[in-house]
């Protein structure tokens, strides 16, 4: 027998997503979905998944467990939402208006619009303001069911620092796991305006190392794109974070084609990221290789591009596609993973069991956390979002609805008959 102190109770159905990870090819068509299923959790992991009987047989309740009935519900891992820049102040109404109104970007550029606004809102705010921010969007992302996600920080390194330290203290006082990765080389912060190589010595020489000395990041990315640091810089930039110890991703062919996800996949970067650029031959070396290709169809849903990266080809070539949201006030002010996961059905072409493990098991990978979150596996953290629903199809059809009715991370009931149940700090 085995002791469980969170259990749910028979589930109309739980899709396990349970197998080997991460999911490539005709693997991510199957959910491994269990009728009438039961779960239960021991000190915030999975300790049993199976049926009634088995339950009866092989586990103990003990005293005071959370016990959940999960009747008429159906059970899917919590999601992990592998790409989001979530610690960032201030906010882009009047330029997203202006825009759908017509403005170019030079335009919105001329009025001081664009991304320094919040650059220079976030340079502005105060340590507790982004946790206090942060906080607030967790909750937004809780709710629609993301437990894990990973948060990119990227200004110069004292707001940097204030960032990933945000992060941090977000992370001690809210159940969402967050994965934190520094993004030094997101924009060429104005000071350094017209001297990008002093910029990138700055990064490598000092920040990475101050990062690394106060551990406040685990993975390192750069923006490769046309504008901003060419696949030479990223390398540089990469290299070094890598002999540094931190592990890597990269934003890399989004809208003009650099060779970075060629060069993430020869590199063995953990990594690439939008992809909606990606040429054919690229897509082949990616498809080959253990770089996980993170898609982001808010994207292209929010700036209207009417172009989408080629998710059906690269799962059809056997990639490692993950979903996740790349929550940003400039191009994708979208928190929730559910959404991400019906956009991955309705713009990218995806099954709906195969954009579920893209936003699962494979966001999992993508964060080098498959071996704890992303399935409904023994030993894994128990992270399960409860929905009322006849059946998980109806997850993708029924839009504009929040059907996710209970969410427990790490064993604990954190989200209650669609509310927040209070934080403990
Ligand atoms: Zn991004």
């Amino acid at each position: 027998m085995t002791s469980a102190d969170c259990v749910v109770r028979g589930c109309r159905q739980a899709l396990t997503l349970a197998g080997a990870a991460p999911r490539r090819g005709a693997a991510m068509r199957d959910a491994a979905c269990l009728e009438n299923a039961w779960l239960a959790g021991c000190d915030g992991r999975l300790v049993f998944v199976g049926d009634e009987a088995a339950f009866r047989r092989d586990v103990r309740v003990a005293p005071g467990a959370a016990v959940v009935d999960g009747a008429g519900l159906v059970a899917l891992p919590g999601f992990v939402d592998a790409h989001t820049h979530l610690p960032f102040a201030g906010h882009r109404e009047a330029e997203f208006k202006l825009r759908l109104d017509g403005a170019t970007y030079q335009e919105l550029a001329a009025r001081g619009m664009g991304i320094l606004t919040t650059v220079a809102a976030t340079r502005a705010a105060s340590r507790e303001e982004l946790t206090a921010l942060c906080l607030e969007r967790l909750d937004l992302m809780l709710l629609t069911g993301t437990t894990t996600v990973e948060a990119k920080s990227g200004l110069d390194l004292e707001t940097e620092i204030r960032q990933l330290e945000a992060l941090r203290e977000a992370a001690a006082r809210h159940p969402v796991d967050i994965v934190p990765t520094f993004m030094g080389a997101h924009e060429i912060p104005p000071e350094y305006r017209g001297r990008k190589d002093a910029y990138i010595r700055f990064l490598v020489d000092t920040v990475l190392p101050e990062i690394r000395r106060r551990g406040l990041a685990e993975f390192c990315d750069v923006f490769c794109e046309e504008g901003v640091f060419s696949l030479e810089e990223a390398r540089l930039i990469l290299s070094s974070a890598s002999s540094a110890g931190f592990k890597v991703k990269i934003h890399a062919d989004e809208f003009v084609p650099l060779g970075g996800s060629r060069w993430a996949a020869g590199a063995g970067a953990v990594s690439a990221e939008h992809l909606i650029s990606i040429p054919d031959g690229d897509l082949a070396s990616l498809a080959a290789s253990r770089t996980a290709a993170v898609l982001l169809p808010g994207v292209s849903f929010f700036l209207r591009l009417g172009k989408t990266a080629p998710a059906r080809r690269l799962v059809d070539a056997g990639a490692v596609v993950a979903l996740a949201t790349d929550f940003n006030p400039g191009s994708s002010m979208l928190s929730s993973m559910l959404f991400v996961w019906q956009l991955g059905v309705y713009t990218l072409g995806l099954g709906i069991e195969e954009a579920l493990a893209a936003a699962t098991i494979n966001g999992a990978y993508a964060v080098d956390r498959h071996r704890d979150c992303g399935s409904l596996e023994i030993g894994k953290k128990m992270d399960v979002l409860l929905c009322d629903v006849p059946d998980y199809v109806s997850l993708v059809y029924r839009l504009g609805v929040n059907p996710i009715r209970h969410v427990i991370k790490a064993g604990r009931v954190v989200v209650r008959d669609g509310r927040l149940a209070p934080r403990e700090t």
